[in-house]
């Protein structure tokens, strides 16, 4: 057997289940050996008829006393039943659904059962144990892996496969690491941390091996950034001349704050510098990025060179260019959209235009990496919400020029310090640590369902004296998501009761994700023409939108939502001279989710906000279900596995001082884990 072996052919895959578990992305050997299991079940227990406990389950050796009966409950519910005895007495075990199961027992033969054994001593019984031939025990005595499933694909047939290929082939598995490496951490080899994680050999052998994937995948992932960062620091970019500051104070109404004002000056120097700028602007929200793309985008066009301004939504995106647009236009730049909803004839044009180099600065979506998007001079690439952006997509669009151009990203999400390394490696920081003057920090509460009518009363109060709000819910549809039984305030429902019943007599919108974008926009340009008092959505409105006059958030299931994220669907309020407030709805008694909620009614920080998320939501949740940019990580957790993180940084460090391109013969199946991780199959490291 070898790792590029096919898996279909080997027992039990034929085309339907080579297909299948095509699905899980698992071709080859080598792809199921780097297969890791979710959980494990411990299989190792065994006890005797008499002597099992209820509690946990055992596995037991047993003999079929008499043939399995099969009886039809009712249409779709069968079962069969089968005595099982050993010497120290009898049970039942019954299965449901599992009729082919009546002609796999034989009387007479011995088998080993996995499961829980329940009722007194004379009514012993287990449910759906799990059986093997006595004499062909595979999982039993084990530690069994879990493996994440696929329609039609079992779990007994994957840890069958994957037991196969450990045996067959752990021993070819690669070792990409270095042995001084290895050595000086303390490591397992590829082939130990390969036969463990998949048949631990116990919980200590797990957990070294755990521990030598966790580093090396996260090895790789900073190696990675090491390299990008390493090949744009060497890249040569054009060099802007800086005008002068002034002209463009006087294009804005208002002074920039003096946080604002020093990262232009960061951004002046990477400009000027002849290195290709590669920098993120990290700040709250509120806190005017986009006046720093605007200066950007300004530098640039008077240098005779185009930037490009991605947003990750449609919303956003348009936006930006009703903010940007008539500002810039006014020193005489020609400001163009491109979002998916622009087809036809005037995608055309605008092609054209931005070929010809007559548009200075396009702002759109995804739609800007499209195929026919040409640039006559592209010289900066501005990033917004750089989180929703895959590193690999910021390349891609950076690909568009002819010579690196600088690029700008900016976010809003604070991520914790420790981690903001890695996930922004490659990139300088800048931090945008003031908001602009006159903001009063947003006043938030925690409210049960019992202050519901209270809310409702507090909504119509501020709309009465001119003020808009936003109610946002986790959901778009009733019974669209459905957890532990709680009913998720879904916006369309929503919107039509507070419509009809509560507030008939004013103007509530509806925004979700799945209306057109053309809807969208005309909703949200009601609500920020002031045609509109209330405006139900989705989180759809949680980047960027940008309304002075709402005053009032409310967040409907608010505990469904992560604190960072909460956070930043209040920054949506507080952007004009109006006090503004945030309610938290919730109707979880769970003390801790209150708890966790009330953390933001203390505190408008939005790093202080994150570090507390990352506490007490821990592992895996930090980033929601969001992208960071970042390659898919197989096994470690970028939050959980912090330990490991510092010691894989600190031995990447080490190892690309002395070879900075990882160009030694010795690092070339490392730098191919990199690539691997990395879904590099061009020249993304070169
Ligand atoms: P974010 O950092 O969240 O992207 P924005 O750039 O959308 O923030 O800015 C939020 C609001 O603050 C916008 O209405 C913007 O016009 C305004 N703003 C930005 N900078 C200043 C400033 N220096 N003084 C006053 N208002 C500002
Ligand atoms: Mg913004």
């Amino acid at each position: 057997m070898e790792l590029t072996d096919s898996l279909r052919g080997l027992p039990g895959v034929g085309q339907a289940r080579a297909q299948s578990l095509e699905k899980l992305g698992l071709r080859t050997v080598g792809e199921l050996l780097a297969y890791y299991p979710r959980s494990y079940e411990d299989r190792r227990r065994s006890a005797t008829v008499a002597s099992a406990p209820a509690e946990v389950p055992v596995c037991l050796t047993l003999m079929a006393a008499e043939p399995p009966r099969l009886s039809r409950i009712r249409k779709g519910l069968e079962l069969v039943k089968v005595r099982l005895v050993d010497d120290t007495g009898s049970l039942t075990a019954t299965f449901f659904n599992q009729s082919y199961l009546k002609d796999v027992f034989r009387t007479g033969e011995s088998y080993v059962c996995f499961g829980r054994v329940e009722g007194p001593p004379g009514r012993r019984q287990m449910t759906n144990p799990v059986c093997e031939r006595a004499d062909r025990v595979r999982f039993a005595g084990r530690i069994l892996p879990v493996y994440p499933l696929t329609r039609g694909i079992s779990n007994n047939l994957l840890a069958g496969l994957t037991l196969r290929c450990v045996e067959g082939c752990a021993a070819q598995v690669e070792e990409p690491l270095p042995s001084g490496l290895r050595q000086a951490q303390g490591l397992a080899t590829a082939e130990y941390a390969c036969r463990n994680i998949h048949f631990p050999a116990d919980e200590q052998a797990l957990e070294v091996a755990r521990r030598r994937l966790i580093f090396e995948e996260l090895f790789f992932l900073t190696c990675g950034m090491a390299l990008l960062r390493r090949r744009r620091d060497r890249a040569a970019g054009t060099a802007f001349s800086i005008p002068e500051p002034e002209d463009f104070f006087s294009l804005l109404p208002f002074a920039l704050t003096s946080a604002q004002r020093r990262v232009m000056g960061e951004m002046a120097a990477d400009l000027s510098s002849g290195v290709p700028m590669n920098r993120l602007v990290q700040g709250d929200v509120g806190s005017g990025k986009t006046m720093l793309a605007a200066y950007g985008a300004w530098v640039t066009a008077k240098n005779g060179h185009q930037c490009a301004l991605m947003a990750p939504t449609e919303l956003l995106a348009e936006q930006h260019f009703r903010s940007l647009g008539p500002l810039l236009e006014r020193a005489g730049l020609r400001v163009a959209l491109l979002t998916g909803g622009i087809k036809g004839k005037a995608r055309k044009e605008l092609y054209a235009a931005l070929e010809a180099g007559e548009v200075d600065l396009v702002i759109g979506t995804h739609a800007l990496l499209s195929e026919g998007v040409r640039f006559a001079r592209l010289g900066l690439v501005v990033t917004d919400e750089q989180h929703r952006f895959g590193v690999a997509q910021r390349a891609a669009l950076a690909a568009k020029a002819s010579t690196a151009p600088h690029v700008l990203v900016m976010s809003a999400t604070p991520i914790p310090r420790t981690l903001s390394l890695v996930i922004y490696g490659d990139l300088d920081v800048s931090v945008v640590d003031e908001l602009p003057p006159g903001r009063t920090p947003v006043e938030t509460y925690v409210v049960g369902e019992d202050k519901r009518q209270r809310m409702y009363g507090f909504v119509r109060r501020l709309v009465g004296e001119g003020r808009q709000a936003y109610l946002v819910c986790p959901a778009v549809e009733e019974g669209e998501e459905e957890s532990g039984g709680l009913e998720l305030k879904a916006a369309v429902t929503y919107a039509h009761t507070l419509q009809t019943e509560v507030f008939p007599d004013l103007r509530v919108g509806l925004v979700h994700g799945r209306l057109k974008s053309r809807e969208k926009e005309a909703v949200m340009g009601a609500f920020a023409r002031g045609e509109l008092d209330l405006l139900v959505s989705t989180t759809v409105i949680e980047v960027g939108v940008d309304v002075p006059n709402a005053a009032l958030m409310v967040v409907e299931n608010a505990d469904r939502f992560g604190l960072s994220q909460l956070h930043q669907l209040r920054g949506r309020v507080g952007r004009g001279k109006h006090r503004s407030y945030c309610v938290l709805v919730t109707s979880t008694r769970n003390g801790d989710s209150r708890e966790r909620l009330r953390v933001l009614s203390k505190t408008n920080d939005g790093f202080k906000i994150a570090e507390e998320d990352l506490r007490l939501r821990g592992p895996g949740d930090f980033f929601g279900h969001r992208q960071h940019g970042l390659p898919q990580l197989s096994i470690a957790d970028l939050t959980a596995d912090m330990r490991v993180l510092k010691q894989a940084q600190g031995a990447a460090e080490a190892l690309l001082e002395a070879d900075p391109g990882l160009c030694r013969p010795e690092h070339a199946g490392l730098l191919a884990r990199v690539r691997r991780l990395f879904a590099d199959h061009g020249d993304m490291f070169n």
